[in-house]
């Protein structure tokens, strides 16, 4: 393990720390949000607090392009992407250095990391050149929003278990059926699908990914409100819906390999993410006043904020693990599967501990809140659908399981059959 820049590496935090110092606000630890209220990437950071409901959500997202068309001005909007579409062409320890330095900032993030951090990089992998040179330039701007159409509600976890049909029909498709939890896809002009061209094939070769226009007629994308308030993710409705062949990514049949290189993208933009920690609970326990005093002197307040911090720092070294993976040009491997799940859980710890500390006022979410701004009141909203978004807690231990720790496979007895000849509760 290196804990220190390497001279390069130190160049490059000192130009984003002046990038940033010039053009964004710094936040105190109390003011350091999740990343987003209840969505994995979409985030209402950024709307005044006395703007509601449409219009909020509309500054919201107004500011976001603002900010992010600054940060591609600058060549920061997407470190790992190539020059030639706008991007740093840089490594991926300067997009961690970049990431670490900007999450000490207030600034308008959380539409953009699904295009940038992964469907960007499949078209990159998959794409037409002419889609590359259209499309490419306009996600790193944040001109264009794409949303990533996958889960339905019978394929999360098990993804290859989509049912969305694509039929063909001359050079056009037509696609029908549902999605689910697509983020952001009420905004999105743009996403990516995968569907199901051949249900008479195995489960993993009969599927194929496109990209669509969200305003193409017969998409209806109906947004699911939160236990927040907010509504960051849809049901995204396919009815008769009608698009050329050249939207295909890949080839015919082959939706399941495209797909993969989308969620090893999204497995890097979800392994580490931000949130309530030690460092916000330490904070609040000195404005906290518990019933003999402040929240700080507590034994047993103190006792729990120990247990965090050696959770914060075992994550921090499992962090420097890989960051030195990284600088030395090296991959870090499934382990880094246990940053989300620790992360994840310690959250919705940490906040629902605050709250009962808080006592009513942790009942109270609105903007007069006078304590801490409804920090952990977000925080506990966002935690829960933390434990899911990118791998859910189950799904991360099968993953620790049986390739960290080599202990046998989960049975996977629907991999020799074709599709359609799986027991489904239909036939
Ligand atoms: C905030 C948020 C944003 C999201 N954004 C998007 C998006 O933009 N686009 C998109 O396509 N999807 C999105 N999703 C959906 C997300 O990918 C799925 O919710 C996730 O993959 C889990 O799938 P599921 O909800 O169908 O749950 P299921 O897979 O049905 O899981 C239900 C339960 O069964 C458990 N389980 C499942 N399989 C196993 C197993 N093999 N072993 C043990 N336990 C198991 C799970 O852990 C869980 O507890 C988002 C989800 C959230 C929470």
């Amino acid at each position: 393990m290196d804990f220190n820049d390497t001279p390069q590496e130190a160049e490059f935090r000192k130009k984003v720390r002046s990038f940033l110092e010039a053009n964004a606000e710094k936040r105190s630890t109390l003011a350091a949000k999740p990343k987003g209220d209840s969505g994995s990437s979409i985030s209402s950071a950024g709307a005044p607090e006395t703007v509601k409901g449409e219009d909020a959500a509309k500054v919201a997202l107004d500011n976001a392009k603002e900010w992010q068309r600054k940060k591609a001005d600058a060549g920061f909007a997407a470190i790992l992407w190539p020059k030639e579409f706008g991007g740093y062409g840089g490594t991926p320890i300067e997009q961690v250095i970049y990431a670490q330095e900007e999450h000490d900032y207030f600034v308008h993030s959380g539409y953009f990391e699904i295009g940038i951090g992964m469907l960007g990089p499949t078209m990159m992998a998959w794409g037409k050149d002419e889609d590359k040179k259209r499309f490419l330039p306009k996600m790193i701007t944040g001109e264009e929003i794409w949303c990533q159409l996958f889960s339905e509600p019978s394929a999360g976890s098990d993804l290859a278990g989509i049912r969305m049909k694509a039929e063909k029909d001359g050079d056009e498709w037509v696609l029908n059926g549902q999605k689910v939890w697509t983020s952001g896809a009420h905004f999105a002009d743009y996403g990516m699908i995968v569907a199901r061209s051949d249900p008479t094939a195995l489960k993993h070769k009969g599927l194929t990914y496109f990209y669509v226009d969200m305003k193409t007629p017969g998409i209806e994308a109906k947004p699911i409100k939160q236990i927040s308030g907010s509504a960051n993710f849809n049901e995204v409705f396919f009815n008769d819906v009608r698009i050329p062949d050249s939207q295909r990514i890949g080839a015919e049949g082959d939706g399941w390999k495209v797909s993969l290189t989308t969620l090893m993208n999204e497995r890097l933009a979800v392994g580490d993410p931000p949130g309530l920690d030690f460092d916000q609970i330490f904070e609040a326990s000195k404005e906290i006043e518990v019933e003999d005093g402040l929240a700080v002197k507590n034994s047993e307040v103190r006792q729990k904020m120990a247990d965090w911090y050696i959770q914060s720092r075992g994550l921090q070294y499992t962090k420097y693990r890989s960051m030195t993976a990284l600088s030395k040009g090296q991959t870090p491997g499934p382990e880094l599967s246990i940053s989300k799940l620790v992360t994840a859980s310690k959250m919705q710890d940490v906040s629902s501990y605050a709250l009962d500390l808080m006592d009513m006022s942790g009942m109270v979410h609105q903007d007069q809140n006078p304590i801490l701004k409804n920090l952990f009141q977000n925080g506990y909203f966002f935690s829960a659908a933390m434990r899911i978004a990118g791998g859910t807690d189950e799904v991360l231990r099968n993953i620790i399981a049986e390739r960290v720790l080599g202990l046998p496979q989960d049975e996977r007895s629907d991999k020799k059959l074709p599709f359609n000849e799986l027991p489904s509760g239909k036939n």
